[in-house]
């Protein structure tokens, strides 16, 4: 068609338009014409071979030649079947050079790139996951972007205390000495002490005088979010009462888990590769910390602020059982500490102090009044499901991501 649309054209000017023919340059004529001509031939081989999937390598280097000159892309189009193809290698290709170059360019150890143009990836918010994040995907060559919103320092006690799962999981990201010359002290282990007479009277000045602030502490169970080009990460993605100051910890182990998965995944872009890997990250993080950590918090935060009864019953078994020392102690601190956060040693636990606050209300009664004790354990173990199994679902709820 474009062979006989050329040479029709051509034909059409030159025996019609004198004038027209007089100026123009009748070589540049002749280079239109073998230009048509040749694009129509290789339209047609190319359409004939684009069949068949099997396109031989000579013919493809000419059309790509032909495809290279200026306007040729006008006349004769690629098949549909392999632009898309081509389309994503280009961008692929686009995104190994950039990764090449990247790597080259920003891998010195604790660099964080907060602005870059044409970044790979863009981090809303410079809070614990974003500034942490952008660390690692910085050190591993991409491009990154930081928005941050308020970057004065924040009036607020909000992440005094990093779990040594916390600080694990930060030195296995390299960035230890992020906590450097912060004047933090190391914790020596969950013991209150007697405060000191000079901080005491501070303490009870600022009490008087200060204005008592109060906090939000929220319950976010995590859930999919499946919209291509972004990661809901952080806080804003699952949050959990602070009590036991677990997460720092959560989101710099969350940190760890997605710097080892977009290791995989050269191209972005690639929104079938990045939801598998959300996927993957939903139930990883379940089972290496996050089931612990919400579950721990909100099942404490309960037992603290106890308002009925059965839940006074249980926080006093509950300080029993650490008395009781050896596994009593250490499963627990394991778990609060995010080193050992293993979801059936939770629940095994948990229900331990269940049990053991059902034996102190036996042994709290005497022998005539002992059928009150049968009533009282049943309302203790009610008290101790209704926590526990609707935590337990809210982290389950999504087993079909
Ligand atoms: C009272 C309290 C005490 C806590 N104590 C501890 C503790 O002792 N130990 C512990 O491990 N954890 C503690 N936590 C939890 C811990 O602070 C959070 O889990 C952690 O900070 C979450 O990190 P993040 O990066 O998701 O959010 P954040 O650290 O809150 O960072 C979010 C950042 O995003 C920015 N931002 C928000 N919206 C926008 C926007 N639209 N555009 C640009 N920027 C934006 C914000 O300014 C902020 O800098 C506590 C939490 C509370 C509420």
């Amino acid at each position: 068609m474009w062979a006989f649309l050329g040479i029709a054209t051509f034909t059409y000017i030159y025996k019609k338009c004198d004038a027209v023919i007089s100026y123009a340059n009748k070589e540049v004529l002749l280079t239109v014409t073998v230009f048509f001509t040749l694009g129509s031939v290789l339209s047609y081989c190319r359409y004939r071979y684009g069949q068949t999937q099997h396109k031989p390598s000579h013919l493809g280097l000419v059309l790509q030649l032909i495809s290279a000159l200026p306007l040729a892309g006008f006349f004769f189009s690629k098949s549909s079947t392999h632009s898309d193809t081509d389309e994503k290698s280009h961008w692929r290709k686009r995104k190994e050079a950039k990764l090449r170059h990247s790597s080259q360019t920003e891998s010195t150890p604790g660099t964080v790139v907060l602005a870059s143009s044409d970044p790979d990836v863009i981090i809303v918010g410079a809070g614990v996951l974003g500034s942490a994040m952008a660390a690692v995907l910085a050190r591993d060559g991409r491009k990154v972007t930081v928005i941050e919103r308020d970057l004065k320092e924040p009036d607020r006690i909000v992440g005094e205390l990093l779990q040594p799962g916390g600080y694990r999981a930060l030195m296995e990201l390299g960035l230890e000495g992020s906590v450097e010359g912060l004047d933090a002290h190391t914790v020596q282990g969950y013991v209150i002490h007697d405060m000191d007479k000079h901080l005491k009277e501070s303490f009870l000045i600022a009490l008087q005088n200060d204005r008592l602030r109060t906090m939000p502490a929220s319950f976010l169970p995590p859930s999919p979010v499946n919209k291509p080009g972004v990661l809901l990460l952080g806080d804003a993605y699952n949050m959990r009462h602070p009590l036991t100051g677990g997460g720092m910890s959560v989101v710099l182990n969350d940190v760890q888990i997605w710097r080892s998965l977009l290791r995989n995944i050269p191209d972005l872009y690639d929104d079938i590769a990045v939801l598998e890997a959300k996927k993957k990250f939903h139930w990883a993080r379940k089972k290496s910390h996050s089931f612990v950590v919400n579950i721990l918090a909100q099942a404490l935060y309960e037992l603290f602020a106890a308002t009925d009864n059965s839940l006074h019953q249980l926080r006093k078994a509950c300080f029993h059982y650490f008395k009781l020392g050896g596994e009593c102690v250490t499963g627990p601190i394991g778990l609060l500490s995010v080193l050992s956060p293993n979801p059936m040693t939770l629940i095994g636990h948990f229900f331990a102090v269940a049990l053991y606050a059902v034996y102190f209300s036996f042994k709290s009664e005497p022998w005539f009044t002992k059928p009150r004790a049968f009533f009282n354990s049943g309302a203790i173990l009610y008290r101790a499901c209704a926590i526990l199994f609707p935590l337990i679902y809210s982290e389950l709820k999504y087993l079909v991501y």
